[in-house]
Parts: structure tokens; C-alpha cells; sequence
């Protein structure tokens, strides 16, 4: 486990930017579970990402781009290879239009609660229903992130990835595969910028729907505990929560991991959760259900490394 001396001093001497060596991913993941990443990087610009991915590149090594954690189980054994965090490209730009619409351009490691504040803002309404995800821009158009009847795709106007050679292209939302909670992307690309279009508003409104949102999201998530949202796809029919309470599983523990009492389709991290706790009682959950309903549950949360 981890890297000898030679291969980090490589890394350390083609990227300049900050570099963690053996940091536990329980630090980051929003469920606060997972083993040690042997190299996590947060590059700062555009050449260090192209820097980082060139050396991912020479050496063989896989890499994971991460924006802020909160739908990502690392497995306790850690993760072999690069763990690249986007936090570190934040820009925003908004451009209003002749036509009254506006773009917002963010980099992806841009909070989606920054876009959402900076839309209310400048009296733009659209993205309202992002209110209280907690992902980063990447993260959300790579999920399609949505809530309250709207999705990421629908206001997405392009995107810019850069792929394992280090090219970027725009990628216009035509061109783009959105399905639910999810963007097909070329394997191994990474998206860098996100642009949105929204259209004017008004401001008071905007912000009360907002703010309407945040209070519903308070009401039925339980946001005391570290958790990851929707652990389950929704089945078109049927909420996952339903199906989880009505197989009578609400409450259910394996080690700190348990079925939260509020909202069935999220597991929250009583304390020393590890994420086998939480990936067994994962499999507990669509074993039972299959069982009591017939249904087959499939993971919303992405779940990388080692065993
Ligand atoms: C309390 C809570 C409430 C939530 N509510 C909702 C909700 O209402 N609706 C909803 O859809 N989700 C919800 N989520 C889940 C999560 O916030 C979203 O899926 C969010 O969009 C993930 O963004 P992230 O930056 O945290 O992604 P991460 O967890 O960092 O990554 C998620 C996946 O995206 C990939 N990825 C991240 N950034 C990039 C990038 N730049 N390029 C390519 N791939 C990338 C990662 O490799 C990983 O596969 C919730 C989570 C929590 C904790």
C-alpha cells in the first residue's frame, strides 16, 4: 500500500500544486467513511490538471475526479492511484444576455450553493431547485443532480471536459447522454466548466422559493448526521424510501451505519461507521426489498477503491 519515495518525488516534481499523500478519505466523504488515497491533488488551474492527468497518463495509473464528496464512498481499503479534487476551480462568470436570459459559467469545483446564490443574486430564476444539494457544479451535471421537479440537464447549456490526453473540448447539451442522476462521459474525462442558462426573474420570488426548498429539505433529511443523500435510485414508480420503510427497515444499524428514522433512502453515519458497515447494510437493503416488494434497488452513490 501507498507509493515509494521515487514515484512521489516524480509527482511532486511535475505538479505544483498542493499534493496529500495516505490521506484518509474519511476526511472528505460526506458519510465520513474510507480508507487512505495514495495521492489526493487539487490542482489549481487548467496546466496543473493537464500536468496531473499527463502523469496519471505515463504511469499507468488510474484517477478519480472529485468535487465536494457528498455522493462518493471510498471503500475502506483506500484508493490505488489519484484522487483529483476540483476545489480548487471555483470561477464564476454570469453574462447576461440581449435576450434576457443570462450564462453562468462555473468551474467545476464551484459550490452549486455558490451558483444558486449568485442566480438569486442577479435576479435569475432556474436553478432554484438546486437549493441545499450540497455537490460541487461537476459533480451535479456528472450526477444530473435534481430535486423538486427540475434537473441539471434542463438548464445546461454546454460543458468543457478534458480527457486523458489532456484535451479540452465544449461539448454542447445537445451532444450530451443525461439519464437520471447520471451524464454518460468518455471514460476517464473530467468536466472542468459547467455553463447554464437561466432566465430573469424576480428577485423576492426567487429567493422565497428558495428558501421554501431549504425548509422542506431541513424537514424530511436528516442533516445532523454525516450522510450522502439518496443512497437508492428512485424506481419510476415508486419512491426507494417508500419501498425501504414499507419492507420494514427504517432504523435498521450495521455497526454505525443505519437506515436513517427520517428518510428511509438515506444511511447516516452514527459515529464509526466504516463504509463496509455501510455497503453491507447497502446490500442488506436490496436484498430485503427484493425480497418484500419484488423490486431491485440500484445505487445511486458511486463507490470507488479498494476492499
Ligand atoms: C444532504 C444531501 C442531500 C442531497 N440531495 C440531493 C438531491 O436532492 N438531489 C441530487 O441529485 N443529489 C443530492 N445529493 C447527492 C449529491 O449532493 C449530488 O449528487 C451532487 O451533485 C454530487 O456532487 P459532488 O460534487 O459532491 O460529487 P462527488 O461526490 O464529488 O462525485 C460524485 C461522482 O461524480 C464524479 N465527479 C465529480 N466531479 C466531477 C467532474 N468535475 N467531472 C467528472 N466527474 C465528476 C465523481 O467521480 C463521482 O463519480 C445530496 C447529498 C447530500 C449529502
Amino acid at each position: 500500500m501507498g507509493w515509494n519515495q521515487t514515484l512521489r518525488g516524480e509527482l511532486t516534481d511535475t505538479f505544483s500544486g498542493k499534493i496529500l499523500f495516505d490521506e484518509p478519505a474519511a476526511a472528505y466523504t460526506s458519510l465520513r467513511v474510507g480508507g487512505k488515497m495514495d495521492a489526493l491533488v487539487f490542482p489549481a488551474n487548467n496546466e496543473e490538471l493537464s500536468s496531473v492527468i499527463a502523469f496519471t497518463h505515463r504511469h499507468a495509473l488510474p484517477f478519480v475526479p472529485v468535487g465536494n464528496w457528498t455522493n462518493l464512498i471510498v471503500r475502506d481499503g483506500g484508493f490505488r492511484g489519484i484522487v483529483i479534487s476540483l476545489s480548487r476551480l471555483q470561477k464564476l462568470l454570469v453574462r447576461h444576455q440581449a435576450d434576457g436570459t443570462a450564462l453562468i459559467t462555473a468551474e467545476a469545483g464551484c459550490p452549486l450553493a455558490q451558483l444558486v446564490k449568485t442566480a438569486a443574486e442577479e435576479s435569475l430564476t432556474g436553478s432554484e431547485f438546486c437549493a441545499g444539494i450540497p455537490g460541487s457544479v461537476g459533480g451535479a451535471i456528472r450526477m444530473n443532480a435534481g430535486a423538486y421537479g427540475g434537473e441539471i440537464k434542463d438548464i445546461v447549456e454546454n460543458i468543457v471536459i478534458i480527457n486523458n490526453n489532456g484535451e479540452e473540448t465544449a461539448v454542447a447539451q445537445k451532444e450530451l447522454h443525461f439519464a437520471y442522476r447520471n451524464l454518460d462521459l468518455p471514460a476517464d474525462s473530467i468536466i472542468i466548466t459547467g455553463t447554464l442558462r437561466l432566465h430573469g426573474g424576480r428577485k423576492k420570488e426567487i429567493t422565497a422559493q428558495m428558501a421554501e426548498i431549504i425548509r422542506k429539505r431541513k424537514d424530511k433529511h436528516p442533516l445532523d448526521l454525516p450522510n450522502a443523500g439518496s443512497i437508492f435510485r428512485n424506481p419510476p414508480d415508486c419512491p426507494a424510501g417508500r419501498l425501504i420503510e414499507e419492507s420494514g427497515l427504517k432504523g435498521l444499524r450495521v455497526g454505525d451505519a443505519q437506515i436513517s428514522e427520517k428518510h428511509a433512502n438515506f444511511i447516516v453515519n452514527r459515529g464509526k461507521a466504516s463504509a463496509t458497515d455501510i455497503m453491507k447494510l447497502m446490500d442488506f437493503i436490496v436484498q430485503s426489498v427484493f425480497e418484500k416488494t419484488g423490486r431491485t434497488l440500484e445505487p445511486e452513490i458511486k463507490v470507488v477503491g479498494e476492499s
